[in-house]
């Protein structure tokens, strides 16, 4: 089976922003111009910068994102090189534009899987969030890496303007023949935040909502055959709490040289690591790395600094319940046929 992000302890994933550039103008888009950079990587820095983490982790899974990471004219020769190099799993993210014919430059033994995002299982739905046209672009573009015989997945970012539809998601993916589907919670960092003149912010899901719709969802999808991933979000009492930066590997580069650990950090200057032309060093204190270390009640700590609305407190101001990283997930495999 092919192999794709992993988000569990342990893993090793390099997710590779190759250019902030997109076509698109989605209404969450987490990319920040003003902290990750304008630039697009040349193909010799892209070789440089994957080098590193292909030695950390002999099968570390590479993520090519951006922008639309499709608009890089040579993101064939990133993917060919990555799998010189050893990677585990070679993943394109992608709003299914599929610019520059990329599914003509690499084969499916190189491309473990198009990561397709779609936010609505109706093109209302989607194309209000994303831009006109783009549902349309998105299912024509997974039929036609489907035909190519390309793995398929599919990330759906789950806010209170699509929760509705997330039921019907389950016979749309069947139909498109997608593999992986993974519910991803909205989050509010890059554009999300940056409300503008007259437009209106996404709402998070409520926790009630969350809980009761997220997990039933999920379950329904993978009795399809579908193996479907989300985060936890709201840590049940027994749960344990882990954070990611302690517990996996996760690597965010972005095209001005920063690489964080963990993508609630984005917004801020407190990158762990940076590269410095074609070399990797760690950044001096203090950093998001010093934060994963502090042990909160609440779980996780950036979510407390930067979603303090996920947060419910008793009388006594003692939070109810903990946050979970949003780095390590739940997975559901679909039951097997005998
Ligand atoms: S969310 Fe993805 S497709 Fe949408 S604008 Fe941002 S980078 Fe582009
Ligand atoms: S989301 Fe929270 S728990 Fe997860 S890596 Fe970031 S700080 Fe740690």
């Amino acid at each position: 089976m092919h192999k794709t992000v992993s988000f569990t302890q342990n893993a090793t994933n390099v997710f590779f922003h190759i250019l902030t550039q997109c076509n698109l103008k989605c209404r969450h888009c987490y990319i920040n111009p003003e902290q990750h950079g304008r630039n697009t990587l040349d193909i010799d820095t892209i070789k440089n910068w994957l080098k590193p983490f292909s030695q950390q982790a002999a099968r570390a899974n590479v993520i090519f994102l951006g922008g639309e990471p499709t608009l890089h004219p040579e993101l064939a020769a990133a993917v060919k090189h990555a799998r010189r190099l050893g990677y585990g799993s070679v993943t394109i993210d992608t709003n299914g534009y599929l610019f520059h014919d990329i599914l003509d430059k690499v084969t499916p033994d190189e491309v473990d899987f198009f990561s397709f995002s779609l936010d609505g299982a109706t093109a209302a739905t989607n194309d209000a969030l994303r831009g006109t046209g783009s549902y349309a672009k998105c299912i024509e573009g997974i039929g036609r890496a489907r035909q190519k015989g390309f793995g398929t997945s599919l990330i759906y970012t789950v806010s209170q303007a699509n929760l509705h539809e997330l039921d019907a998601m389950g016979p749309l993916l069947a139909q498109l023949g997608i593999e992986r589907f993974f519910i991803q919670v909205l989050g509010l960092r890059g554009h999300s935040i940056r409300t503008g003149a007259g437009a209106t912010p996404l709402k998070l899901v409520t926790r009630g909502n969350w809980q009761a719709v997220i997990p039933k969802a999920a379950e329904n999808i993978a009795r399809r055959g579908i193996r479907v991933t989300y985060p936890p979000v709201y840590l049940a009492p027994r749960m344990p709490f882990e954070c990611a930066g302690l517990v996996a590997h996760n690597y965010f580069i972005f095209p001005n040289g920063r690489v964080y650990r963990c993508p609630l950090c984005e917004d801020y200057p407190i990158h762990a690591m940076r590269f410095d032309g074609q070399a990797l060093h760690a950044t001096p204190p203090i950093n998001e790395a010093d934060l994963f270390r502090l042990s909160i009640a609440e779980g996780c700590v950036m979510n407390k600094l930067i979603h303090p609305e996920n947060l419910d407190y008793d009388s006594d101001n003692r939070p109810v319940g903990r946050i979970a990283c949003c780095m390590l997930k739940t997975e559901i495999e679909p039951p097997k046929i005998d």
